[in-house]
């Protein structure tokens, strides 16, 4: 062990609780315990998305990966990011200029003091060497959850919510927290390429089984 992790072991101890049930226990290179790590469920490689070039996901949101996602968005659980970044890698053969959090609104980010996808973009950003920026597509109008809406509704609710600054030839990669339909990653990206993107990938931290379902 160098002098540097030695250091840094001391000041911040190994975290002893499972990531997913926040138990104390002996826990795995995933930093999950043993029930949880049989309950979680990994996303197949790249999907297609509309107005992407391609979307990968780390989690499959089952109701393990969503008790710690509900602890990381709402329960200022911000530590939880390098758990969910630990499953997300950029598409191989690709090159990124650049990382884009999916943005909050404003007033989300006050009441909520962070925003969980630019954590996890923060952490993916240090671990491939690939810079973030949070000031190329902001969210315009703050709209419904999404949670209790139709496909068609979601689609809607999130139509024009986003604005872009100009990104012309910019190779980018999009980073969320949760992907139900895509209709907000799909949205994030059209705006992106309106916005002169040459090519919009995503990825996901978690996403909803529905899809794979066959
Ligand atoms: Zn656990």
């Amino acid at each position: 062990m160098s002098v540097k992790d030695a250091i840094l072991d001391a000041i911040f101890p190994k975290r002893l609780a499972c990531y997913v049930c926040n138990s104390e226990a002996v826990t795995d290179e995933n930093g999950v315990c043993e029930a949880c790590a049989q309950k979680l469920r990994f996303c197949p490689p790249l999907q297609k998305l509309k107005e992407t070039d391609g979307f990968a996901a780390g989690l499959l949101y089952t109701e393990a990966a969503r008790a710690a996602m509900h602890r990381f968005k709402y329960g200022d659980a911000q530590y939880l990011a390098e758990f969910f970044a630990s499953f997300l890698r950029p598409p191989d053969g690709v090159t990124f200029d650049t990382l884009v959090p999916v943005p909050i609104h404003k007033k989300r980010l006050r009441k909520r003091g962070y925003n969980q996808s630019a954590l996890i973009a923060a952490l993916v950003g240090a671990q491939y060497g690939i810079r973030v920026d949070e000031t190329l597509l902001t969210r315009a109008k703050d709209t419904r959850t999404q949670t209790k809406l139709s496909v068609d509704a979601r689609r809607k609710n999130v139509k024009g919510a986003f604005a872009a600054r100009p990104c012309g030839g910019l190779s980018i990669l999009l980073v969320d927290d949760v992907k139900t339909t895509g209709s907000t990653l799909s949205e994030c990206a059209k705006t992106l390429k309106k916005a002169g993107a040459a090519r919009v990938y995503a990825l996901a931290a978690c996403a909803d089984e529905l899809p794979y379902q066959s």
